[in-house]
């Protein structure tokens, strides 16, 4: 089977994944004498540092996602086919997808990162994580289908695991989706839950290393750690979790806390596709670059973005994954595709560190900018609002967002709480839409009578 895109008489560039890396480099490809053809398993480019906002009911879906056809409408020499890049064969300068085969005269790697699991089995099956939309919507659901389900408990630990989140990692992600289930349990779940005891509703972040936010200043790491504390997150550091079995998420061989609710922000890998040599494969699963994005080894097939290891002398361990590395490399490598096609030399990518910005909750934000200046609080926070609007793609998207934040705000409230499609375990799929959980953890019995107020197990 192919693909079916028309013949040209252009040089073929084909990019998988229309995330921040793969728009910008088929935006910057607009006027330039080649076919681009962008492959991506959603029809749609999703803005992922918002993700947790829809997954806690602050945003709708639609308002961080974009049509990627309706980005590129009137592009004349653009073409997308929605489909699983299955592998390379760069042999044959061919990727094999789900809807055929796709020649290439050249190759752009821009399919970003999946969840690490660190090879742990029992929690790759069971947790939640937050990489993609459907995933966001889930834990939505989910956590609401818990709190129904916590007015029928039968027993104390029952209730208590359907109650207690646990968030793991105290990255941006960690530290952004324990301050806003924090707000939530303020702000919101008294009005619509009066009959639960919320203080038995007990939100921890476990982080293995010594700090949240590890790659942050120092000053943004402890305000971050206080506006949680201030807000009841639990922080354990120096935490790593063992496993997640039965409604139990053990920290030490014996030591657990109880909960249904895991969500699991420990780590990302490269989201490498099959078909390049191990060698190019970092442990981490990213693929090594040269100074202009090119995979090391070949002619015609680049990496850039979160999938790319290019190291470089202020970062000898590797670019960070963060959208800016990959808008950059993206508009880069296609500036430098224009030269290549003049006949002159690429440049070499240097990456422009804007600052690095992390949210807790309202009013409350750090933010990191180069030449050690930092600032935090409500200033912070308009910081993050701003540049988080103005990056969303398109101007619908932009007011969405805007109201639904406004609303949020003055009302103290977010309207998002509905179980639209009730989420199951054994419905739980991964990126590639393969189905993950073997089995389901133990959910409580319902209790049709009442229920009694439940005492909460004391997690020492
Ligand atoms: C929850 C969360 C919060 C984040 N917060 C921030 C933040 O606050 N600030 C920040 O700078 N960064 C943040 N990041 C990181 C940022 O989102 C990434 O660095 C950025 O998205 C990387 O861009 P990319 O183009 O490399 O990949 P992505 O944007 O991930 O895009 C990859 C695309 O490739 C597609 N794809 C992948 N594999 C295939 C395949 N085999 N076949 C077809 N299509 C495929 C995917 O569908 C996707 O559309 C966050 C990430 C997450 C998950």
């Amino acid at each position: 089977m192919d693909a079916n895109i028309p013949v040209s008489s252009h040089p073929r560039i084909v990019i998988i994944g229309c995330g921040f890396g793969g728009l910008r480099l088929a935006k910057e490809l607009r006027d330039a004498p080649v076919q681009v053809v962008v492959i991506d398993r959603n029809n749609y480019h999703k803005f992922q540092p918002l993700l947790y906002q829809v997954a806690t009911g602050a945003l709708e879906a639609d308002s961080i996602a974009y049509p990627i056809r309706k980005i590129f409408a009137g592009q004349k020499n653009f073409f997308y086919r929605m489909a699983d890049v299955q592998h390379i064969d760069s042999a044959r300068n061919i990727v094999v997808t789900s809807v055929g085969e796709i020649q290439y005269d050249h190759l752009v790697l821009a399919t970003g990162s999946l969840t690490n699991f660190f090879g742990n089995d029992s929690i790759e099956k069971n947790s939640m994580q937050i990489k993609s939309i459907p995933n966001a919507l889930n834990l939505r659901s989910f956590i609401f289908q818990n709190f129904e389900k916590a007015l029928l408990a039968q027993s104390g630990e029952q209730y208590q695991a359907l109650m207690n989140i646990v968030v793991v990692g105290g990255g941006a992600t960690g530290v952004e989706i324990s301050g806003s289930l924090a707000e939530m349990r303020k702000h919101v779940l008294p009005k619509d839950y009066p009959e639960l005891n919320l203080e038995h509703m007990q939100i921890f972040l476990l982080e293995a290393g010594p700090a949240v936010l590890k790659p942050m200043s120092k000053k943004s790491q402890q305000d971050a750690q206080r506006y949680l504390e201030e807000l009841g997150v639990k922080i354990r550091l120096n935490t790593r979790v063992k496993r997640f079995e039965d409604c139990r998420v053990y920290y030490t061989d014996t030591e657990y806390i109880p909960t249904e609710n895991l969500i699991w922000a420990a780590g990302v890998n490269g989201a490498e596709v099959p078909g390049l040599p191990p060698e190019v494969v970092t442990r981490n699963k990213r693929i090594n670059v040269n100074s202009w994005n090119r995979v090391v080894g070949f002619e015609n097939i680049y990496a850039i973005g979160d999938v790319a290891n290019m190291l470089t002398d202020e970062m000898p361990e590797g670019l960070p994954m963060l959208a800016p590395v990959a808008q950059q490399q993206g508009v880069h490598l296609g500036k430098n595709f224009k030269r290549i096609l003049k006949g002159q030399p690429p440049l070499d990518f240097k990456y422009f560190n804007k600052g690095v910005m992390a949210i807790v909750s309202r009013n409350k934000a750090v933010v990191d900018l180069p030449k050690d200046v930092h600032f935090n609080g409500i200033f912070g926070w308009f910081t993050w609002l701003f540049v988080h609007l103005m990056t969303l793609v398109g101007f619908r998207n932009k007011v969405v967002a805007f109201a639904d934040w406004a609303i949020g705000y003055f009302s103290s409230d977010q309207a998002l709480r509905l179980i639209i499609r009730p989420f199951s375990r054994k419905d739980m799929k991964d990126d590639k839409g393969k189905k993950t959980a073997e089995r389901q953890v133990a959910t409580p019995e319902y209790n049709p009578t009442p229920p009694a107020i439940q005492t909460p197990i004391e997690v020492k």
